[in-house]
């Protein structure tokens, strides 16, 4: 994927679209990721012994890799990603500025 734990993404489409994130989880086989404070699903959390109060509790829900840009970590523009690859290693090239990032 070219989107990775710990970036940072601009939302390109959807109810958060112009928003950025961090992103905190990765599934790479849904071709999905979790962005802090991105697609908030309200839950609601019964209380669990007599007295207690219910909770609501917020977390982000997945959203497509596809709706989102890498923002790169040099110039701060979100970008296409494309690789390369240096002494076999694969790093991730930003295509604004040509900077290489894993
Ligand atoms: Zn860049």
């Amino acid at each position: 994927m070219k989107v990775k734990k710990g970036d940072t993404v601009l939302i390109i489409a959807g109810d958060d679209k112009g928003r950025k994130g961090k992103v905190i989880k990765v599934f790479p086989k849904k071709n999905k990721i979790l962005v802090e404070g991105i697609n908030i699903q309200k839950k609601h959390v019964r209380p669990r012994r007599e007295g207690e109060k219910g909770q609501i509790i917020e977390k982000p829900g997945p959203i497509d890799v596809s709706n989102v840009k890498v923002i790169c970590p040099k110039c701060g523009k979100p970008t296409k990603v494309g690789y390369t690859k240096v002494k076999d290693k694969k790093f991730r090239v930003c295509k604004v500025c040509n900077h290489e990032f894993e």
